[in-house]
């Protein structure tokens, strides 16, 4: 997609610190990193979401992004790492080319995801549960 600045990555339009890349996927340092070391890892072909992913890339981007998180925690002594994927706007993605976080994380690095609790009525989750169920398509491209 010639607009999506991703893309233009990939095809070293824009520069990157590219730290790894097959046929399937592309990773690179993030510009502006939670922790430093903070790598994204992005399917070669456009897809706004991760939904429309082949599966063979998103397995891809799964394998890839844990092993750097490994790599991270061995060779900059982190004690762990997140992955975090924002699908839409509303989730926080700002760049629409899918695309997933390692984060390399600390014991005492002084970041929390905003992370919150709430609690369900009696049988609420499994009423959610099902309305959800209906509408679960695993292989629809929308
Ligand atoms: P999002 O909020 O969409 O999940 O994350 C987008 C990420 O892309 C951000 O962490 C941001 O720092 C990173 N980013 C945006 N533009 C560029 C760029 O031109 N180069 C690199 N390396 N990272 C970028
Ligand atoms: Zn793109």
């Amino acid at each position: 997609m010639s607009s999506c600045i991703f893309c233009k990555i990939i095809a070293g339009e824009i520069p990157s610190v590219k730290i790894y890349e097959d046929d399937l996927v592309y990773a690179f340092m993030d510009i502006a990193p939670i922790n430093l070391g903070h790598i994204l890892v992005i399917p070669k072909e456009h897809h706004e979401s991760a939904s429309s992913i082949p599966e063979a890339t998103a397995g891809r981007m799964m394998k890839v992004g844990s092993r750097l998180g490994i790599a991270l925690k061995r060779a900059l002594d982190y004690d762990a790492y997140n992955l975090h994927l924002a699908d839409g706007k509303a989730a926080g993605q700002v760049v629409m080319h899918a695309h997933l976080h390692v984060v390399p994380r600390g014991v005492d690095d002084d970041f929390r995801w905003n992370w919150r609790q709430l609690a369900y009525a009696d049988g609420e989750a499994a009423a959610m549960a099902e309305k959800v169920l209906a509408k679960f398509k695993l292989n629809d491209q929308e």
